[in-house]
C-alpha cells in the first residue's frame, strides 16, 4: 500500500471527528473487514458489487471503473480494498488532493500494473488538468504526457495497462458530469443503522480481543453517529476506561461513564455540537440567528461551525438551515433538556417554521 500524503485531519482530534490520524490508520488496518461477506451493512452495495467482480473475474477482465460516495468513515476505503482483494489485483492508494499536477497523475497511472485497483479518495478534490488527464486515461488507457515547455511541448501519447479505478467522494453531485460518468459501477453508501453499528463493535471487540455485552455495545452504537470509523474509536476509548476504571468487560454502565468522560452524550453530539445548540437555544432563544454570530457566540471560527458541528445536527434534526438564519427544532429543546418558548411569549419565530 502506498500512502500518498497524509489524509486530510480536519477534525482529527474530535472524538467524534471525520478523519483519523497515523495511530488510527494503524488500528483500523487490523479491523478492516478483508472481502464482502465480512463487510457489514450496505445490503444493496455489496449485492450490486459482488455481482460486478463476479462477471468480471468470469470474463477473465478487469473491473470496471467503481465511484463510492459517502461520508467519511462510512467504509470506502475498505471497500476499494475489498475490490482489489476479490479480483487477486495490488491496489494503489492515494487522494484528489495530492495530485497537484497532471504529471502527478501520469506517474502514477503509468507506473500501474494490469489490472491493479487504483484507490483515489477524494477525487473530487483534484486539479482540473488531472481530471482531463483521467478522462481518457478511464476511457481509453491512454495518457498523453506533455514533454518540453511553450511552443516546443509535444504531447506523446503513452498505453496504460487496464485498471480499474475506485474513486471515493462525500458527495457524488461534486464531480463533473463527464467524471461521473466514466464510471460503470456508481454506489452511495447510507449511515449505519445502529443493529449494524452493533454488529461492527461486536467483530472489533473480538479482533482486539475485548469483552462486551449485548449492552454495552447497544451504548457505544448509538452515540457513533452512522459511522463505523466512530464506533471503533469510541470503542478502544470505552475499552481505555474500562481496564483502568473496571475489570475490563464492557457493560452499558461502563460504556456510559467512560463516554461521559470524553463528552460524548447519548446521541453522539460532543462539546462543539452541544456548544452550538446551547448557544442558539439560551442566547438567541432557538433562532433564527446568522451564522456568523452563532460561531462568535460559540468562540469558534464560522468554517468549523458550518462543516464540523452543523452536518450532523442537521441530520439529526436539531437544527434546520433556513434563509432568515439558524434556527433549533423542538428536538433539540428536548435534547438539551430545556422548554421551549411558548409561541405566546413573543415568537421567536419557532411557530411559523416548525409548527410547533
Ligand atoms: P472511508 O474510506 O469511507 O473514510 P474506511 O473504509 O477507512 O472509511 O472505514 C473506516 C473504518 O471503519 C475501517 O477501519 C473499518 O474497520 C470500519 N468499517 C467501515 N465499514 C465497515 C463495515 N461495513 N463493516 C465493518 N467495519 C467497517
Amino acid at each position: 500500500m502506498n500512502w500518498d500524503e497524509p489524509i486530510d485531519d480536519a477534525g482529527a482530534e474530535r472524538l467524534v471527528g471525520a478523519a483519523g490520524d497515523r495511530e488510527e490508520q494503524a488500528v483500523e488496518a487490523a479491523l478492516r473487514p478483508k472481502d464482502l461477506g465480512e463487510f457489514i451493512g450496505q445490503e444493496k452495495v455489496r449485492e450490486q458489487l459482488d455481482l460486478v467482480l463476479r462477471a468480471a473475474r468470469a470474463r477473465g477482465a478487469t473491473a470496471d471503473h467503481v465511484l463510492l460516495s459517502g461520508a467519511p468513515g462510512l467504509g470506502k476505503t475498505t471497500l476499494s480494498m475489498i475490490i482489489a482483494a476479490e479480483m487477486e489485483a495490488p491496489i494503489r492508494i492515494t487522494s484528489g488532493p495530492a495530485i497537484q499536477h497532471a504529471g502527478d497523475l501520469a506517474a502514477i497511472l503509468s507506473s500501474l500494473q494490469e489490472g491493479e485497483v487504483l484507490f483515489l479518495d477524494e477525487i473530487h478534490r483534484m486539479s482540473r488538468p488531472a481530471e482531463e488527464m483521467l478522462y481518457m486515461a478511464m476511457e481509453d488507457f491512454r495518457v498523453d504526457v506533455i514533454v518540453g515547455k511553450g511552443p516546443g511541448a509535444t504531447a506523446i501519447p503513452l498505453e496504460l495497462p487496464p485498471f480499474t479505478l475506485v474513486g471515493a467522494t462525500t458527495r457524488a453531485g461534486l464531480l463533473p458530469p463527464p467524471l461521473r460518468d466514466r464510471f460503470g459501477f456508481t454506489a452511495h453508501m447510507e449511515f449505519y443503522e445502529p443493529a449494524e453499528l452493533e454488529r461492527v463493535i461486536h467483530r472489533s471487540a473480538n479482533l482486539l480481543d475485548l469483552e462486551i455485552d449485548a449492552e454495552g455495545a447497544a451504548e457505544i452504537a448509538g452515540r457513533s453517529r452512522g459511522t463505523p470509523r466512530i464506533a471503533n474509536r469510541l470503542l478502544r476509548r470505552v475499552r481505555d476506561y474500562a481496564q483502568v476504571k473496571a475489570d475490563g468487560i464492557i457493560t452499558q454502565d461502563i460504556a456510559r461513564a467512560a463516554l461521559a468522560v470524553y463528552e460524548v452524550d447519548s446521541r453522539g453530539l460532543d462539546r462543539l455540537d452541544r456548544g452550538v445548540l446551547e448557544a442558539l437555544l439560551k442566547l438567541f432563544g432557538g433562532g433564527p440567528v446568522g451564522l456568523s454570530t452563532l460561531a462568535v457566540a460559540v468562540g469558534e471560527e464560522r468554517e468549523t461551525v458550518e462543516e464540523v458541528a452543523e452536518p450532523f445536527l442537521v441530520r439529526e434534526g436539531l437544527l434546520a438551515r433556513t434563509p432568515r438564519g439558524r434556527v433549533a427544532t423542538p428536538a433539540a429543546w428536548v435534547h438539551l433538556g430545556l422548554t421551549p418558548p411558548q409561541a405566546s411569549t413573543g415568537g421567536n419565530g419557532q411557530q411559523d417554521l416548525f409548527g410547533a
